[in-house]
């Protein structure tokens, strides 16, 4: 059968299940005052370019590189870059998901969270719809109403 689900759902259901330290050893027993770690994203073996914390607003745990990456990176992130595509454990997130939860769980899951991915995304038109309609109701002709739409 062919994957239907969104991967923005595949990354919701990782990010909720699953923390760095059920993805990997290296990630327990982290010093949770400092959080500092070696970035597991980047050779870095001297001194920890990276802090591991919990991020309250998302409720999810994201690693920030402050050396060669300088970006966060949630637990999808080390599914997708490390397990993945660095040590080809499985042969996508989704592989991941199916072979690490328990199949109604994720399942249920996956709807769910497609779900509030398609509402985002109906949500993200209705918004460019209105957009559009308030620039020609205020412009009033197509050439103006073009020009704003691609300078606005
Ligand atoms: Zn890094």
């Amino acid at each position: 059968m062919k994957q239907t689900y969104d991967i923005r759902t595949i990354k919701k259901v990782i990010n909720q299940n699953f923390t760095f330290s059920d993805l990997s050893n290296r990630f327990k027993g982290v010093d949770s005052s400092t959080g500092n770690i070696f970035c597991p994203f980047h050779e870095n073996h001297d001194t920890p370019a990276a802090k591991m914390y919990w991020d309250e607003d998302r409720g999810i745990w994201i690693i920030h590189c402050f050396g060669e990456c300088h970006r966060n990176f949630t637990a999808y992130d080390y599914v997708d870059l490390i397990l993945c595509r660095k040590y080809q454990k499985y042969t996508s997130p989704y592989h991941f998901l199916k072979a690490n939860m328990v199949e109604y769980q994720l399942n249920w899951q996956l709807e769910l969270y497609q779900k509030e991915v398609n509402e985002e995304e109906i949500g993200y038109f209705e918004e460019k719809k209105n957009y559009i309609d308030n620039v020609f109701s205020e412009t009033g002709n197509v050439t103006d109403f073009i020009e704003r739409l691609y300078t606005a």
